[in-house]
């Protein structure tokens, strides 16, 4: 028996989180895993805490009873971290870690040092619910856990591309599709669907990007000033760094979105080429080689110069 059933013995409360801004693998892997004690262990009593969750996920069952907010006191016999590499990114309050009696961190990230008590970290795969899936029962998996899981592998894999995409988890995606789930739905509702003013803010943000690096390098920004102008929150910025990505001859992609004065949440694109993962570490971030992100002090101009000074050697290394 692997370690987070093992750890569901003798346990009555369970507490399930995942990190800050979650996306698509977080909420994916938490609500699996609530669908999943909901539908074969109904004596348990869960609760999923999350925050900042984006509307195109309500699709997922179970995403009204997910809370907001923790309240100091609330004690658990077990917590169940998801996608979550330290305890900084802890989603809605880092308090959590202290309210359980034992913790059970699940993970993909290479940069996880293993912050739960017990911890399951493969960073060989494509999704935390792809490691999740692999710790399951597959024959007590319901269509709605499976819904939540595929989510989770479609949203990290970036829809099967990226390369820590496996034969195994195409495999992993058959089995979820083998519960009869509306696998063009789940694609659509979460990926393509936008409102009328993200398209809004996406094209503008795009109109002003501007190439540096010989092309080799694209930069979007959106100021608290336009965000106000669209009626945005940052929710409604996915998806703007991926379509930078896509602009022909580039190999990063940097998108940065003010939440502060003269402070930018940071998100890059690799195609490849540039291990962004390394750069964002640098500034204190992290993440994935070819996706990380951080947050950064200074002028738009100070941001991107700090970034384009390390991606531009990183390109002139690789060509030597
Ligand atoms: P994002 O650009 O925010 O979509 O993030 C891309 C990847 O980098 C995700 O896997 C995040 O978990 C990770 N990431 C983003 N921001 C940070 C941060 N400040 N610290 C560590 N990892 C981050
Ligand atoms: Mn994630
Ligand atoms: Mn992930």
């Amino acid at each position: 028996m692997n370690k987070l059933l093992e750890a569901l013995k003798g346990v009555g409360t369970v507490a399930i989180t995942g990190h800050v801004n979650p996306d698509g693998d977080c909420i994916g892997s938490c609500m699996g895993m609530y669908l999943y004690l909901r539908d074969n262990y109904p004596q348990l009593q869960v609760d999923v805490y999350l925050k900042d969750v984006r509307e195109v996920f309500s699709y997922i069952q179970g995403m009204d009873q997910v809370k907001e907010n923790f309240e100091l006191g609330d004690k658990y016999d077990l917590l169940l971290l998801f996608d979550v590499s330290s305890k900084d990114r802890i989603c809605v309050s880092q308090e959590i870690m202290n309210a359980a009696k034992h913790t059970v961190c699940v993970d993909h990230h290479v940069t996880n040092s293993g912050l739960g008590d017990d911890n399951v970290i493969c960073p060989e795969a494509s999704s935390t619910a792809e490691v999740l899936f692999g710790l399951l029962e597959e024959e007590k998996i319901s269509k709605a856990a499976a819904e939540a899981l595929y989510t989770g592998i479609i949203h990290d894999t970036g829809m099967f591309r990226h390369p820590g995409t496996s034969a195994e988890t195409m495999r992993i995606a058959g089995v979820l599709m083998d519960k009869g789930i509306d696998f063009s739905r789940i694609v659509d509702e979460s990926f393509y669907t936008r409102t009328y003013r993200q398209n809004q803010i996406m094209g503008r943000t795009i109109l002003e990007s501007i190439m540096l690096l010989d092309g080799r390098c694209i930069v979007g920004v959106v100021s608290q000033r336009v965000m106000e102008f669209y009626g945005v929150t940052p929710k409604d910025l996915d998806g703007i760094v991926d379509q930078l990505r896509i602009t022909r001859g580039v190999e990063v992609a940097i998108f940065l979105y003010a939440v502060g004065t003269q402070q930018f949440k940071v998100s890059m694109r690799s195609n490849g080429e540039v291990n962004v993962s390394e750069i964002a570490q640098a500034f204190g971030g992290g993440g994935h080689v070819q996706a990380a992100g951080c947050t950064m002090q200074g002028s738009f101009y100070d941001v991107v110069n700090n970034l384009t000074g390390p991606i531009e050697r990183q390109l002139r290394e690789k060509k030597q």
